[in-house]
């Protein structure tokens, strides 16, 4: 919250912001209150937290309150795992609700008498079309719709019609409740849109006390103005929805007025931000549930390693505009690698081991070094890593027939051990297929700490972990989900999943000091990227994730399509 909080100072402007400083300014708003209104019917992703940003941010910012409400008036999709979800994820962004905590199921009783009160004054009717039939007769874009027969129906009728299918008498879809608005309406949203439909179905806050439930639009805009909401902000596809939400203001009796603005929802390359997709991932095991770490889901992110507060500056930068647009990936993960820079400890890992032994260091020996936490911020300290005979080096740091530019460790050539000591590549050790499987190397004791006292110099500093002062972990290293920008852009976004999405790589040596970090706690390991330990870890098994590599290595990829 602490950290929320500071980077409210540094919000910011758009025209929200533009809005709520008029308003006040005019005396039109008291005190600014906000909400953000999940359905509980998936995770949340990171889409949601450019609307948690905006709608728990612009509160902090202007000394309102935000609150969290549930709509949930679909309990066919929606479940207590995803409540507990969204309250756990919302929290780990760094905001927080405080007593302010709702439901749309806490106004059923409301709602249903404000359904009542339509019905009275006679703008609501019971309508026993099916489903097939209303459709038919909505019309569409440049065609009006039909009325339904059952439109001129009396309030008597009406009223005890609609009590008898919230007391449970008719089955799921036998009728429903209409606003009577217009037919005819160039907007769709307002030719006699469902306000009730029967569904005999358990909720999970409510139990089997309704029948009936309230469509989304109908408990929407009321649940604001029950709880007092100054500024109701949704995403764009909401703006025809607008002029319904004031029409129920306009004609139930609401203890105040909510303002309806729209903003452009986040879109992100190479990223599909689609709750009801995102839910057929994980219903079809094509990932390992919703917090898997290829997910854009929070839960997912908080998995890979990525902190909350990478995610709200990176909401801070995309900002809040009315247009739609596509942000790149990049965008993100420069916020991620930006962040991880300044914040995560360095550790060491070898990813790919190669052995290498040390001929002229004695045998059965070891020695601690000192090694830089963080040099991009002092105050972390330093620790101490073990030195000894035999060391793992990366296998892409060596060649037995180096190209031009390649600077790394070769036959007869020196290079520096960071933190360690300079090494030469004296003999390759192959099996009988030809492969390569260890080093024999001299090291020169007078370079302790990586520098030569007679100036010489090493073209290349690698990284490395002692064999015998070393753990195993398996390291799992992500790409993107998809293999193309513009995923489903042909119809299917199952066909554009990249089918090496993961890499798993199951031989890593890691320095203890990277076992103590705590799981989601994010380190670098030197030269490779950001790994966090992953909650798969048992004893005897460490598992690391790959939060992201250290320079953007796909850009080149992605620009050149
Ligand atoms: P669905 O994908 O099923 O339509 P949704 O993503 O809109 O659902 P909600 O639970 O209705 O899910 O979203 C809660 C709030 O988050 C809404 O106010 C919605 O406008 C906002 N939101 C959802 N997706 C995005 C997004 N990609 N960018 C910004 N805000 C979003
Ligand atoms: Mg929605």
């Amino acid at each position: 919250m602490a950290g929320a909080r500071a980077e409210t100072a540094a919000a910011g402007r758009d025209f929200i912001r533009d809005i709520i400083d008029a308003d006040l300014a005019a005396g039109r708003v008291g005190r600014v209150v906000t909400r953000f209104p999940p359905e509980p019917n998936g995770y949340l992703h990171i889409g949601h937290a450019k609307a948690i940003a905006l709608n728990f941010g612009v509160a902090e910012e202007y000394g309102g309150r935000c609150h969290l409400r549930f709509d949930d008036t679909n309990p066919t999709k929606e479940e207590q795992e995803y409540i507990d979800a969204i309250a756990r994820d919302i929290r780990w962004l760094g905001y927080d609700w405080g007593t302010h905590l709702y439901h749309a199921s806490d106004y059923f009783e409301q709602l249903y008498d404000w359904a009542e009160h339509l019905i009275r004054i006679g703008k609501a009717y019971v309508d026993d079309l099916s489903p097939e039939e209303m459709r038919a007769m909505r019309g569409g874009l440049t065609e009006p719709g039909r009325n339904s027969p059952y439109r001129a129906r009396n309030v008597a009728e009406n009223l005890d019609l609609f009590r008898r299918m919230r007391a449970g008498e008719f089955p799921n879809g036998a009728r429903v409740l209409r606003a009577k608005i217009d037919m005819a309406s160039g907007n769709i949203n307002l030719r006699d849109p469902v306000l009730y439909r029967i569904l005999h179905s358990a909720h999970p806050r409510t139990g089997t006390k309704w029948s009936i439930y309230p469509s989304y639009d109908f408990a929407h805009g009321q649940s604001d103005a029950i709880e007092g909401v100054t500024y109701s902000l949704c995403t764009l596809e909401f703006e025809d929805h607008r002029p319904l939400y004031d029409w129920f203001l306009d004609n139930l009796p609401v203890p105040s007025r909510p303002r309806q603005y729209e903003f452009a929802r986040l879109n992100i390359n190479y990223t599909v931000l689609s709750k009801r997709f995102l839910t057929e991932l994980v219903r079809q095991n094509r990932v390992k549930g919703w917090d898997d770490p290829r997910m854009p889901t929070l839960a997912g992110l908080r998995r890979r390693g990525v902190p909350p507060a990478a995610i709200r500056e990176f909401a801070r930068r995309v900002g809040v505009a009315r247009a739609n647009s596509l942000v790149d990936v990049g965008m993100f993960e420069h916020a991620v690698r930006e962040h991880l820079n300044r914040t995560a400890l360095r550790r060491m890992a070898v990813l790919r081991p190669l052995k290498i032994v040390i001929t002229n260091y004695p045998e059965g020996a070891s020695e601690e070094l000192d090694a830089v936490n963080n040099p991009e911020d002092l105050s972390a300290g330093t620790r101490r890593v073990r030195f000894g005979r035999e060391v793992y080096l990366e296998r892409e740091d060596f060649m037995e027939d180096p190209p031009k530019r390649f600077f790394r460790l070769a036959p007869g050539r020196e290079v520096r051990l960071r933190f360690a000591y300079f090494v030469c590549c004296r003999e390759v050790v192959k099996n009988t297929a030809g492969e390569i499987v260890e080093l024999r190397c001299t090291y020169d004791p007078a370079t302790r700490g990586g520098n030569a006292p007679d100036g010489r110099k090493v073209q290349a500093t690698l990284h490395w972990v002692a064999a015998a002062h070393s753990l195993p972990a398996e390291v799992r290293l992500y790409n993107p989900l998809f293999s193309r920008p513009d995923p489903g852009a042909d119809g299917d976004f199952f066909a554009d999943l990249n089918p090496n999405s993961v890499e798993i790589l199951g031989d890593a040596r890691i320095e203890p000091a990277a076992a103590e970090a705590a799981v989601g706690e994010t380190v670098q390991f030197e030269r490779q990227g950001y790994f966090c330990l992953d909650p798969d870890s048992r004893p005897g098994c460490l598992v690391f994730n790959r939060t992201i590599g250290l320079r953007d290595s796909w850009a080149k990829a992605r620009s050149d399509r």
